[in-house]
C-alpha cells in the first residue's frame, strides 16, 4: 500500500503547525518545527500572503498528512462523506477518524500514526477477536481492537503503553492497558476532536470547486 516515505518533519514546517508524525520527539525540544517554525527550503522564510485556494489547499494537505493518507484516498473520503446523511466535514472526520491505525495511535498503543501503520500492517492486532491487518480498515462503534497475545511483549508496543499510560484519551474511546485492549465506543463529533489543526470548512470547498 502506497505511503508518503519523505522526511516528515519537512510536512509540519510546510504546513506550519505540528503534525504530531514521529511520536515521542514531538513533545521534546527536538521537534524540527520548535526550533524552525517555517517552511523549509531556501524562500522558506519569506512572507507570503495566501490566496483562498492556497488556505483552502493548505488545510486539505495538513489534514491528509496527519491521517497518513494519500491523495487518492482522501479524495475517496471526501466523495462518501459527500454521499452520506448529514454534514459532509462531520462524516469526513468520522471516517479518518474509524481508521484502525487512527484508533491503534488514539488508544495509545503507538507513538505516532506512521508507528501504527507499520504496527497494524505486521499483523500485531484483532479486531473483534479477528487479526486484521489492512490500516485503512474502518471501525464501527461497538469494536475491540486488542494486541495479539504474542505481539504484547515487542518493544514499541510495550515503549507506547508506557509512554501513554495515565494520559487522557479521546471520550469515543476506552482502553485498558493492562489487557492490551480498547473500544471504539461510538463515532466522534467534528468539535470533538481537539488536535485538528484545521477548518474542516476549507477542505469541503477545496474539492467542491
Ligand atoms: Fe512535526 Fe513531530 Fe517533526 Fe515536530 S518532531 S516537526 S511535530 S513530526
Amino acid at each position: 500500500m502506497a505511503r508518503y516515505t519523505g522526511p516528515v518533519c519537512r510536512l509540519c514546517r510546510r504546513e506550519g503547525m505540528k503534525l504530531y508524525l514521529k511520536g515521542e520527539r514531538c513533545y521534546t525540544d527536538k521537534c524540527a518545527f520548535e526550533r524552525r517554525p517555517y517552511p523549509p527550503g531556501q524562500h522558506g522564510r519569506r512572507r507570503v500572503k495566501l490566496t483562498q485556494y492556497a488556505i483552502q489547499l493548505r488545510a486539505k494537505q495538513a489534514m491528509k498528512r496527519m491521517y497518513g493518507v494519500l491523495e487518492r484516498q482522501f479524495r475517496r473520503y471526501f466523495e462518501r462523506a459527500q454521499k452520506m446523511k448529514g454534514d459532509t466535514r462531520e462524516n469526513l472526520v468520522r471516517l479518518v477518524e474509524s481508521r484502525l491505525d487512527n484508533v491503534v495511535y488514539r488508544l495509545g498503543f503507538a507513538v505516532s500514526r506512521n508507528q501504527a501503520r507499520q504496527l497494524v500492517n505486521h499483523g500485531h492486532f484483532l479486531v473483534n477477536g479477528k487479526k486484521v491487518d489492512i490500516p485503512s480498515y474502518l471501525l464501527r462503534p461497538g469494536d475491540v481492537v486488542e494486541v495479539r497475545e504474542k505481539s504484547r511483549s515487542i518493544e514499541p508496543i510495550q515503549k507506547a503503553i508506557e509512554f501513554n499510560r495515565g494520559k487522557d484519551i479521546m471520550p469515543w474511546l476506552e482502553v485498558d492497558y493492562d489487557n492490551f485492549r480498547g473500544s471504539y465506543l461510538r463515532y466522534p463529533k467534528l468539535a470533538e476532536v481537539r488536535d485538528l489543526p484545521v477548518n474542516v470548512q476549507d477542505i469541503i470547498e477545496f474539492y467542491s470547486r
